[in-house]
């Protein structure tokens, strides 16, 4: 059993390291609500994972040594990974403590299950190596006048097919899921061109969703255009401005019932 930490811990977060380099997952928190992003990356507040939180990263981490043993030529079936993903189950906790508000075999169980599913279901053959996997990329964008981008890739399939796998509790609406996901999927690929030298072929986002049967969606997205990169620079110079003058205003909205800075952010007035 691992002790919640009921009060948030506090890790150093200078500005000057906010305006140095940028992610897709800092530019999504600070477009979405600028007062969760200074709860999480200014303050530098620290909140327990919660279950779903520990569920897709525990998923992510079986699927990473799937493609990983591909890579390899080794053993990748569900017996050869299932010893791997109940010892991160526990080291997962270790390192990080999980606020448990539902059942913990349950979710090892539901966790397991998405896994099982999407090595039975996945479009990917068995002896397909990959390109790349679990790729640490930086692209520095000073030409540009902007930070460096850094990001990291769950997997390239060959010919330069950039896969991210995702967990999510419903099915993605087919309408909106390449659009809710642009910045990411537009970081990826300047970021794989930087890498590389080449350009992306295309986008896979592999959702495996957590419903009663356990299901893949795969939607998949044509390289990134010269219109969506300047979107993205749009969107990078409007976060560093942001920063810079330390505008952190909240955004009450549909986001703060999923929001884990609520309380701060409540009592603080913030919203
Ligand atoms: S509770 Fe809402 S307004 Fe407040 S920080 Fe979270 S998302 Fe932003």
């Amino acid at each position: 059993m691992i002790a919640l930490a009921l009060q948030p811990t506090v890790s150093s977060a200078p500005s000057d390291d906010l305006t140095g380099v940028v992610s897709a997952s800092r530019l999504n928190c600070f477009h979405s609500c600028r007062m969760k992003f200074f709860f999480r990356y200014v303050l530098g507040l620290v909140k327990p994972a919660t279950a779903a939180l520990f569920v897709g990263k525990a998923v992510h981490a079986a699927l990473q040594q799937w493609s990983t043993a591909r890579w390899r030529g080794q053993p990748h079936d569900a017996e050869a990974l299932k010893a791997g993903f109940l010892m991160n189950w526990v080291t997962g906790q270790e390192e990080e403590p999980v606020a448990w508000d539902a059942d913990e075999d349950a979710q090892q169980e539901k966790a397991w299950g998405l896994v099982d599913m999407y090595l039975r279901d996945t479009p990917i053959p068995a002896v397909e190596k990959p390109e790349a996997v679990e790729v640490r990329v930086e692209a520095d964008l000073a030409k540009h006048g902007l930070p460096s981008l850094v990001g990291i890739i769950d997997l390239v399939r060959p010919g330069g097919r950039i896969v991210d796998f995702k967990t999510s509790a419903a099915t993605p609406n087919a309408e909106q899921v390449i659009h809710r996901n642009e910045t990411q999927l537009t970081a990826y690929g300047l970021l794989y061109r930087e890498a590389t030298g080449k350009k992306e072929s295309g986008f896979e986002l592999h959702h495996l969703v957590k419903t009663k049967v356990p299901k893949l969606v795969v939607s998949e997205a044509p390289a990134i255009t010269e219109v969506q990169r300047t979107k993205l620079f749009r969107l990078i110079e409007s976060y560093v401005d942001g920063v810079e003058r330390e505008d952190y205003v909240p955004s009450p909205g549909l986001q703060c019932a999923s929001c884990e800075f609520f309380n701060e952010c409540w009592k603080g007035g913030g919203a």
